[in-house]
């Protein structure tokens, strides 16, 4: 198999002049990879500024209410700043000193990335700009703030739609203008070789602590891991704690957003029934093959979901060549369900999960049922729900909120705090 393909998805679609930028960085990632005192430097920097490892919770509540399996939560969002995507950019903030490099640059939709980018860039003393579409800096403004006071620089782009898309544009163009310097701060397990690797490289330390967690929580392996999809980098971590083991079932849970029949969602893998096509098609876009989000023309389609997280057009190349040979099952959570997995999860355990991650909730909620009190599942929360305040207080505020969030999926989801 070609290097950087996974089956038929994945590759490195990139501009001649980025071939020297993209030659040192497999260079620079094979030699972290071969060297054992990187992994421990890493783990030693997460333990001591990102609270690793995270723990493994028993939702004993959860457990009861459904009556099946035990239901345990991967902590993700104990994380510093939030979420595992600290785990990405810690790690890539090693290799850029590795390299020599004295600035950063990411791009980033709902402002996460860019928040943990930006504090990576502080903790290591980096220049750092953040690339962010016009739209996204309006709807995005406590983001904004912090990127700013960590001491980035916030760029809008006015190009274009002013969203993801653009942003993700104009960071490439500042990567060639500026590579000897620069490195580009790849946010999940998508975009050319060697992004998917090195994200998921660094995101595998979620998986590892898991399954010694769950062994000596539970005496045996969890009959089901699940996890929701944006990118893929969360549910790729978990995954290949589990990848070895064929009695885990490994679940990965996309944006349903307003159902999967509305063309109003991010479900790029996920049939609509059994039997049915998915949504999204093979392609070649920002640098990388995988299944998109298109029209018949190649035009990349608008995605919705409640969750800005998960409100992606591509997907990473390894979930597709996974799901494709039937390791990973693909599943679908509506915008509407995610709200009601949300309550219960508050209000039965006093955790907050990002909205993100309670799609993988959704899933388990549904299944955990099925299974015999002696199995164990485990739902890998991504992240905490504080960032949503504003988007959850409005979908909650009418009495008859579930009514209220099924009419107004896309309303709540754009709608600024006021
Ligand atoms: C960004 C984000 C995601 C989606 O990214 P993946 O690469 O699919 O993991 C999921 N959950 C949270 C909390 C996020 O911030």
């Amino acid at each position: 198999m070609k290097p950087g393909y996974y089956g038929n998805w994945g590759g490195a679609f990139v501009p001649e002049i980025l071939h020297e930028t993209f030659r040192q960085l497999n260079a620079v990632f094979a030699e972290a990879q071969a060297d054992p005192s990187f992994w421990q430097q890493y783990v030693d920097l997460m333990a001591s500024y990102s609270c690793r490892p995270t723990p493994l919770t028993l939702a004993e509540n959860l457990t009861r209410r459904f009556g099946g399996a035990q239901i345990y939560i991967k902590r993700e969002d104990l994380n510093h700043t939030g979420a595992h995507k600290a785990n990405n950019v810690m790690g890539q903030g090693l290799l850029v000193r590795r390299m020599g490099k004295t600035r950063v640059i990411a791009e980033t939709g709902a402002g996460q990335h860019g928040v943990a980018t930006a504090t990576m860039a502080a903790k290591f003393g980096l220049a750092c700009t953040i690339y962010m579409g016009e739209e996204d800096v309006q709807r995005q403004r406590p983001n904004v703030f912090w990127m700013e006071k960590l001491g980035a620089t916030v760029v809008p782009v006015t190009s274009g739609s002013r969203t993801l898309k653009d942003a993700i544009n104009e960071a490439f163009r500042d990567w060639v203008a500026n590579m000897d310097s620069t490195h580009y701060v790849m946010g999940t397990v998508c975009g050319p070789h060697p992004f998917p690797a090195m994200v998921a490289w660094f995101q595998k330390i979620i998986g590892e602590e898991t399954r010694r967690q769950i062994l000596a929580a539970h005496g045996r392996l969890p009959a089901r891991v699940y996890a929701c999809v944006g990118g893929g980098s969360n549910a790729m971590g978990i995954f290949q704690g589990f990848m070895a083991d064929e009695e885990v079932e490994l679940v990965g849970v996309e944006a349903g957003g307003k159902g999967l029949t509305t063309g109003q969602h991010a479900a790029r893998l996920t049939a609509e029934e059994a039997g049915n096509h998915p949504a999204g098609t093979p392609g070649v876009a920002q640098g990388y093959k995988t299944m998109f989000l298109q029209d018949s023309d190649g035009q990349m389609k608008d995605t919705h979901s409640v969750a800005a997280g998960l409100d992606y057009i591509g997907v990473s190349p390894m979930l597709a060549d996974l799901w494709e040979g039937g390791r990973v099952r693909m599943a679908a959570a509506t915008d509407a369900e995610v709200m009601e997995a949300l309550q219960l999860t508050m209000a039965s355990e006093g955790i907050i999960p990002a909205l993100e991650s309670a799609h993988a909730f959704v899933q388990a909620f549904r299944e955990a049922g099925e299974l015999p009190p002696e199995a164990a599942i485990v739902i890998n929360q991504s992240g905490r729900g504080d960032k949503d305040i504003f988007t959850i207080a409005h979908a909650f505020k009418d009495p008859s909120w579930q009514a209220f969030i099924r009419a107004k999926g896309e309303e709540y989801a754009k709608e600024p705090a006021s």
